[in-house]
């Protein structure tokens, strides 16, 4: 982030996964970030096509890289053997498997605006894989699935939501996903009470 930008302009991409939809959590998913005092800034429904899933997760160069290794560690971790040593080979699967789930329905995209939006979103909706995801987060709160379980399958982990990782995934993921017009600045009043300097509004 430049110096000139305030951390409150800080944006990111929520994407309500068709399980999310279909699991009728939309609001329940939305009430979250609402509640934490974000700005809701776009949104739309959509059934993504296979070519914009790839694209969207291929964006950051080292996705193949980082979400293999993050499957691998996390089967050590609980002492298992992964299916493949290979990180790279393990996400060609992932892909493969992402890019049906995730066009097998309607999905809801979002773009969420306020302070440090990227790391409490990410807060509020848990870690990648349910079963071990935090309670009282949306992941660890509304699904069970879990690496095993989708592996054994032969699908994606079904964890209703799509949340940007980093500051510049998010512009890149809400720029794939929205054109500039689809977005809209606008202010809300509770903005008033999280960000002013000196809340000298208040009295009368
Ligand atoms: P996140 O969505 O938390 O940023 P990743 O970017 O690592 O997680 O992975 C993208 C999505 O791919 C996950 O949300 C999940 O749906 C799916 N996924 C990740 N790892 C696996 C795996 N080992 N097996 C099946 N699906 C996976
Ligand atoms: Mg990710």
């Amino acid at each position: 982030m430049s110096d000139m930008t305030h951390p409150k302009d800080e944006r990111t991409l929520v994407v309500i996964k068709p399980d999310g939809v279909q699991r009728s959590l939309m609001g329940e998913i939305i009430g979250r970030y609402e509640a934490v005092g974000l700005k809701l800034v776009g949104m739309k429904m959509l059934v993504p096509t296979a070519e914009h899933i790839e694209a969207h997760y291929t964006l950051d160069p080292n996705w193949r890289r980082v979400t293999g290794e993050k499957t691998i560690k996390s089967y050590k971790d609980k002492g298992m053997t992964p299916p493949s040593e290979d990180p790279l080979e393990i996400t060609a699967k992932i892909l493969t498997n992402l890019k049906k789930y995730m066009t097998s329905g309607p999905v809801v995209a979002m773009a969420w605006e306020g302070a440090h939006a990227v790391k409490i979103v990410r807060k509020i909706t848990g870690g990648t894989e349910p079963l071990t995801s935090d309670v009282g987060t949306i992941r660890g709160d509304y699904v069970l699935d879990s690496y095993q379980m989708a592996d054994t399958d032969n699908r994606a982990v079904r964890n209703l939501i799509h949340a940007s990782g980093s500051v510049d995934e998010a512009n890149a993921e809400i720029a794939h996903w929205f054109k500039p017009g689809e977005l809209t600045d606008y202010r809300i009043i509770h903005e008033e009470i999280l960000y002013d300097v000196n809340l000298d509004g208040i009295l009368e």
